[in-house]
C-alpha cells in the first residue's frame, strides 16, 4: 500500500525532529514558555483535503504570518492600486523590525516588515475606523479563511503591547511622516492583538491553501480573496515573506511563504495546496529552524519548488 501524506509528513518531521539549534523567542512570554520540542506540519489541497503530522492542533499566537493574510484583506478592500500608494512591494533586505521607509513616498517597503504590516492593519476598514472593529474584521476573516472561529490570546497582546516599544516607535514615526492617519496608539495595540490570534499548524495550512487556491476556501468553497489580492499576495510573501533571508529561501524551497516568531512558517502553492509547519526554536532571522528544514525536505523530495521542471 503506498503511504498516506500524513504518514509521509510525519517521517518528514521524525527527519527534521534531532535540529535543536535556535532559540525560542522570548515576548511575549507566552513564547518564553512555549515547549520548544513542539513540531508539526501539515498540508491542505486545494481540493480542501487535510493532512496532517505531530502537534497540528497544538495552538500558538499567529505573529507575523497573519501579515500575509491582513495584507490580502486590505488588497479586498481597497485593491491593489489604493494600497500600493501606502505601501510599497520591495523586499527590504532587512530584519522585520527596521524602520525601513522608500525614500521618495515615505512609504513602507513592503507589508511584510513591521512598518508595513502596521500600515496595512490601518488600512483595513479605512482611515479612521473603530480599532475594536477593525480587530472584528480581521479575526472574523481569519475564521472564515480557517473555517471555524479563531480567538485572540488577550493575555499574549497584553503582555507583548508592554513591551512594544519598537513597534510603538515606528507607528509614531510613520504618523509623524504622514503615512499612517490613525492613532499610532491604536494601531500597535490593534496589531499587536492582530499577531496574538491563536492558530494551529492545521489551521494555517488551510488558511494558506485559500491563497494557493485563488482566494477561495478550499474546503468551504467560500471565496475569501478576488484572484488578484491572492496573486498580489502571494507575490509578496515569495519576495519579502522571509525578510532578510527570503532569496535563500526562494532559492532553496521555491515555496511562496511567510514566517512567524512563534515558531510557525506558514506556505502557498499556487493551484496545489497551502503548507504549514511549527517548531518553536528560531533562527536569527525570526524563523523556526526545524519549520524551514520540514520545507526544505518536501520541496525537496516531492518537488514543490515553484519553479522546477514540471
Ligand atoms: N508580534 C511580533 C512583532 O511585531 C511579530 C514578529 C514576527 O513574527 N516576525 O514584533
Amino acid at each position: 500500500m503506498p503511504e498516506s501524506l500524513a504518514d509521509y509528513l510525519s517521517r518528514t518531521l521524525d527527519a527534521v525532529r534531532d535540529a535543536t539549534g535556535g532559540e525560542v523567542f522570548d515576548v511575549p512570554r507566552a513564547l518564553a514558555t512555549a515547549d520548544p520540542e513542539l513540531l508539526a506540519a501539515a498540508v491542505c489541497s486545494v481540493e480542501g483535503e487535510v493532512h496532517t503530522a505531530g502537534d497540528a492542533d497544538h495552538e500558538f499566537t499567529i505573529q507575523s504570518v497573519s501579515k500575509s493574510f491582513v495584507y490580502a484583506l486590505a488588497l479586498e478592500q481597497h485593491g491593489v492600486d489604493k494600497v500600493l500608494e501606502h505601501v510599497d512591494v520591495e523586499p527590504s533586505g532587512e530584519a522585520y523590525n527596521v524602520i525601513s521607509v522608500e525614500p521618495e513616498s515615505n512609504r513602507p517597503r513592503n507589508p511584510m516588515i513591521n512598518a508595513g504590516a502596521l500600515t496595512t492593519h490601518a488600512l483595513v476598514n479605512g482611515p479612521g475606523a473603530d480599532a475594536e472593529e477593525r480587530l472584528e474584521t480581521i479575526l472574523e476573516c481569519f475564521s472564515v479563511m480557517a473555517g471555524h472561529q479563531l480567538h485572540v490570546d488577550e493575555e499574549a497582546a497584553r503582555d507583548e503591547l508592554a513591551q512594544a516599544d519598537r513597534n510603538r516607535a515606528i507607528a509614531y514615526m510613520l504618523r509623524a511622516e504622514g503615512v499612517m492617519p490613525d492613532q499610532a496608539e491604536d494601531v500597535v495595540r490593534g496589531y499587536t492583538r492582530q499577531c496574538s490570534i491563536l492558530v494551529s499548524a492545521r489551521d494555517l495550512a488551510v488558511m494558506a491553501a485559500t491563497l494557493a487556491n485563488g482566494g477561495v476556501q478550499p474546503v468551504t468553497g467560500e471565496r475569501v480573496h478576488s484572484l488578484e489580492s491572492a496573486r498580489q499576495t502571494l507575490s509578496v510573501m515569495t519576495t519579502c515573506g522571509m525578510y532578510d533571508s527570503a532569496g535563500d529561501w526562494m532559492s532553496e524551497v521555491g515555496i511562496p511563504a511567510k514566517s512567524g516568531v512563534a515558531g510557525s512558517i506558514m506556505g502557498a502553492l499556487p493551484g496545489r495546496a497551502g503548507l504549514a509547519a511549527y517548531s518553536p526554536r528560531l533562527d536569527r532571522h525570526g524563523a523556526s529552524v526545524r519549520g524551514q528544514l520540514a520545507f526544505e525536505h518536501l520541496s525537496d523530495e516531492l518537488g514543490l519548488h515553484l519553479l522546477d521542471d514540471p
